[in-house]
């Protein structure tokens, strides 16, 4: 909803012009008489008029001519001197004279296409430089002789205005530089607010059907603003219908858009809008000099409290703040904008929306903190008495402050100079949170504003306890504060702010990714699918590029650009856009606009742009700039049919504990009976501490259970890479001859994964003596170090490439965060760059498995897989099964054993059933004694001895440090694989017949060492 008012709300841009001040009549002067005799000609589209001015004695005057196209001008004074006066400058100017005079003048104005003006068949608008601008408010009368069928308005105290023969007269008692002109083929309809006053609507014949509900509309709001605010200040309001895309507040009336009319929702907030400019705005003028208060206070009055629900005001608020942040420039100078130095709604100034936002939702949010600040009913009557002591006068910022603090009788001094001058947004925090057992419950925390100077705010706080909800607020004036709340219960967590009623900078988990993002980035990258969308997403291009952004073809990219930019993903179903979004680059049905986080740096976002018929997408171009505030917006044949926002956090939330949940133990089954269940699924993880025998155990347990219900299972291990494949099928296969260590060597088991291979070895041989297939389910190592170590997949060569997965998810919800963790873990600090490789590669790693898996259970096509792999990677919410049910239909189970893998109170999340198994333990393997080094001497198969460890009986038996290793048990060695491999089914006691190369000679020796147990 905010979206459809903010895009009506872009139209209005001029009504300020309009707010100029009534100096004269406030200075007891009549102001000069201004009269206009206007006449058309529609098939020139031009203006032919005479004006006449009468100007007081004693008054300077000054006419601006350079708009228009003036034939002739005189001047006759009351002493009945009269003279022509030169109209070949820019302007006439009148120095003072001690006389009356008349000012005559003749011009004429042809309006071009394009402009803001229009003079046509289809109507008459005529808002700026069509008559010579006064210098000094003026009232203004206008004769206007209207072409036939038609109807006029212009700012004037009678309304509709008297008409005889064609001819309308319009006079308006409110003394103005500039007023607005408007005609046509118009219907007019009314409706009584109330005794002496009316709404009108002036609509075309077209958009007659309309016109009731406006008039209800409008007669409702007047009526509800009349009791916030005070009397109308007019006797008359019309809702005037325009050709041009207008959306403007002016005195008496107000002139919006045909095509906005026609949108069902403005009605509900936005008219309101332009009705409160009525009296704030046009009754109550802004003092230009200090600054535009009115926006701000109309914004709160309308569009905010117009919404019923608290909810949607808190997210409306939360949204214009988020707006203010994605538009707020980096460069310090443009940023350094304040409330106060907030003059005109134009969109076309420098910096527009950024300075709009600063306007409209900084200068809503002053007005509702001071309604926070000094209570709602003070609040309502210092909005009266700012409007009857002000009505037909000028109000200056300090005028509005001088108001308030009347009725709150207080100093609102540094409440109104700290948040009129502030370039940056408070920065609050709750520090040193601690809970006080000692007397009752206490919660003690130190509030913080971290910028300068501190101003006075009150701060909302809720506290969630274990049984309860409970709300609270502290008045902060100073950078720190104590405080303390009593509690009746155990609190679970503590949240600033919950309901935006502050204006504040959010804190990372408060801002979701948003279209607004990217629109106010200064960082956008725009990637096209191929050279030929160039031309298909021409207007995107025209309305999102200019220097702050690039245009890439997917085919360049590489991470390092996609991870320092804000992206719009364009023709999306490239391949620069599957390796981060997987499959939500297809759109399908409907023109879809999403945005998510940019996996590879959340400071950014990524917006993906897709849909089956993009030859559409050009109409939707310009239309999206409207909808800064959503996530997600889909249309269908020109209709939006969805907007979301992303969830976010709420507030500043501090969580404090979690209650921990549980389960009756009477509800836990026997293991067949959930082997029963776990059957009806085709894909079975069961995840592993992979050090753990309890979970290898189950493992088995698991495979054999299932094996005996249905023997079409096989294995998909992460153990293995791709390439022991052929090693792995051999081994399984029905006329095998390959023995262990043959398959150990030729599956190269201790390169890749160096685990005692006993983890794995009894679940190898159940497959193998019954032929089960088992799948290498790994990537090949090198790629995912590669990536780990560049932080992206820019350095793999073009193999590499080829193996990996092309679509791939790096953002599931929680997955980056549970990475960061287990980041943070392993590699202590935080490196942007290297934690970037680490999501990459893990995702990578999860993809590919999921591809695996997925190709085989589409080969074999009556096969169940059991999934062994670490607990990390089989997790239902972001490990392997997502993906692969991105890839197929199937049906899958996640496995944990809780013994080994502590489950989190989310285990939901995590496994779809646990078990609850025996400890277990691989005996100790013994040992040689001694140390052998690997490095650089495997190359011409050896491994040298470098120490003989006191702990052994290897130099009691002879060995040397030096000695090279040739054989163990007569199996050759040449490299640590081969030595554990030797060792595999060594015992304590047991001799081993271990050969050596010693000295230059390469004397060969054998010697028998007695293997001792590990201590
Ligand atoms: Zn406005």
């Amino acid at each position: 909803m905010i979206t459809q008012q903010k895009r009506f709300l872009l139209f209005i841009s001029l009504f300020m012009l309009y707010c100029y001040p009534a100096a004269l009549a406030s200075a007891g002067m009549t102001p000069p008489g201004y009269t206009l005799t206007l006449n058309f000609d529609l098939s020139t589209n031009t203006l032919a008029a005479k004006g006449e001015i009468e100007i007081p004695a004693g008054l300077e005057f000054a006419l601006d001519l350079s708009e228009v196209n003036t034939t002739e001008a005189s001047i006759q004074y009351s002493d009945g001197e009269k003279r022509g006066l030169d109209t070949s400058g820019p302007q006439v100017v009148l120095p003072r004279d001690d006389r009356s005079a008349i000012l005559s003048f003749s011009y004429s104005k042809t309006v071009q296409k394009g402009e803001s003006n229009l003079i046509s068949e289809r109507g008459i608008s005529l808002l700026n430089n069509w008559y010579p601008l006064p210098s000094r408010p003026c009232l203004f009368t206008v004769y206007a002789q209207l072409p036939d069928g038609f109807s006029a308005i212009t700012e004037s105290d009678v309304f509709p205005l008297p008409t005889a023969r064609n001819m309308a007269v319009g006079h308006f008692s409110k003394s103005t530089k500039r007023i607005s002109f408007v005609a046509g083929p118009y219907q007019l309809d009314s409706l009584a607010v109330r005794d002496d006053l009316l709404i009108y609507t002036m609509f075309f014949p077209e958009d007659e059907d309309l016109a009731a509900g406006y008039l209800q509309a409008g007669a409702r709001f007047i009526n509800r603003y009349e009791k916030e605010i005070g009397p109308f200040p007019y006797k008359h309001y019309v809702v005037v219908a325009n050709r041009l895309p207008t959306g403007f507040g002016l005195p008496t009336y107000t002139l919006l858009g045909q095509a906005v009319i026609r949108l069902p929702f403005i009605t509900r907030t936005s008219l309101a809008h332009e009705i409160v400019h009525s009296w704030f705005g046009n009754a109550v003028n802004v003092d230009a000099q200090s600054g535009n208060w009115c926006e701000g206070l109309t914004t709160l009055l309308a569009d905010q409290s117009l919404i019923p629900e608290p909810e949607k005001r808190a997210e409306i608020r939360k949204s214009s703040i988020l707006r203010y942040q994605s538009y707020r420039p980096q460069d310090q100078a443009e940023r350094a904008f304040s409330l106060a130095d907030f003059r005109s709604a134009s969109h076309r100034q420098p910096l527009a929306a950024y300075r709009r936002s600063v306007g409209y939702d900084k200068g809503a949010f002053f007005f509702h903190e001071l309604r926070g600040f000094i209570g709602e009913e003070r609040f309502s009557r210092g909005i009266q008495a700012l409007y009857s002591q002000y009505r037909d006068k000028t109000a200056s910022w300090s005028d509005i402050q001088t108001v308030f603090e009347e009725i709150a009788g207080i100093s609102l001094e540094s409440f109104f100079t700290g948040r009129l001058h502030m370039t940056e947004l408070p920065v609050i925090a709750a520090k040193d949170i601690s809970i006080d057992r000692r007397d009752g419950i206490r919660l003690h925390c130190v509030l913080e504003q971290q910028q300068q100077p501190p101003i006075p705010m009150v701060v909302p706080l809720e506290v969630e306890t274990a049984s309860a909800t409970f709300k609270t607020s502290f008045l902060l004036e100073t950078a720190r504060q104590e405080i303390s709340i009593e509690l009746d219960d155990r609190p679970l967590s503590l949240t600033i702010d919950p309901e935006y009623d502050l204006l504040r900078s959010l804190v990372k988990e408060e801002i979701p990714p948003i279209w607004s993002r990217f629109l106010g980035s200064e960082k956008r990258l725009i990637v096209l699918g191929n050279a030929s969308s160039k031309e298909l997403y021409r207007p995107f291009l025209k309305a999102f590029s200019g220097e702050k952004t690039t245009v890439r073809l997917a085919e360049e990219m590489s991470n390092k650009e996609l991870a320092e930019h804000d992206i719009l993903f364009l023709g999306a179903a490239d391949a620069a856009c599957r390796s981060l979004f997987a499959n939500a680059c297809d759109g399908g049905e409907n023109l879809r606009l999403e945005v998510r986080d940019n996996p590879l740096n959340p400071e950014y976002i990524a917006a993906i742009f897709s849909g089956n018929e993009p030859e559409h997408a050009s109409s939707i171009a310009r239309r999206l700039m409207h909808y800064g505030r959503y996530s997600l917006v889909e249309f269908n044949e020109g209709h939006t049919v969805t907007t979301e926002i992303a969830p976010s956090q709420k507030g500043i939330r501090y969580q404090l504990e979690h209650l921990p949940r549980g389960g009756a133990t009477s509800s836990l089954s026997p293991f067949q009976q959930l082997i029963a269940e776990i059957a009806k699924h085709r894909v079975i993880y069961v995840g592993e501490n992979h050090s753990s025998v309890a979970d290898h155990q189950l493992q088995l347990q698991v495979v054999e259970a299932l094996y005996q219900r249905d023997p079409h299972i096989a294995l998909g291990m992460e153990m293995f890479p791709s390439s022991s494949q052929e090693a792995l099928t051999d081994y399984t296969a029905v006329d095998s001859t390959m023995d262990e260590k043959t398959f150990l060597q030729q599956s190269g088991y201790f390169k890749v994964w160096q685990l005692d291979y006993r983890y794995y070895r009894d679940i190898i041989n159940f497959a193998r003596a019954r032929h089960l297939p088992i799948v290498g389910l790994n990537i090949d190592q090198e790629i995912v170090a590669n990536v780990y170590r560049n932080g992206s997949t820019d350095l793999l060569n073009e193999e590499q490439q080829k193996q990996m997965a092309p679509e791939r998810d790096l953002d599931m919800p929680g997955y980056r965060q549970r990475l960061l963790e287990v980041y943070t873990r392993h590699a202590g600090g935080h490196n942007d760059q290297q934690f970037s490789g680490f999501i990459q590669a893990q995702a990578l790693w999860d993809e590919n498995m999921a591809e695996e898996i997925t190709q085989f259970l589409r080969r074999h096509k009556d096969y169940k897989m059991v999934v062994l792999a670490g607990n990390q990677h089989t997790r239902k919410d972001s490990g392997i099964p997502p993906r692969v049910a991105r890839r197929m239909n199937v049906k899958q189970a996640s496995l944990i054993n809780l013994l080994e893998n502590p489950g989190s109170d989310r285990l939901d999340d995590v496994a779809d059933y646990f078990f609850i198994s025996e400890e277990k333990a691989l005996p100790v393997p013994p040992r040689i004694g001694i140390v052998v080094e690997s490095s650089g001497k495997e190359a011409n198969g050896a491994l040298l001895i470098k120490e003989i460890s006191p702990h052994g009986k290897a130099g009691e038996a002879g060995l040397l440090e030096g000695d090279i290793l040739l054989s163990v048990n007569d199996q050759t060695i040449e490299d640590i694989a081969d030595l554990r491999i030797a060792l595999l089914d060594v015992r304590a006691g047991d001799m081993a017949k271990v050969q050596v190369s010693r000295g230059a000679e390469g004397q060969q020796l054998v010697f028998e060492v007695e293997l001792t147990a590990q201590p």
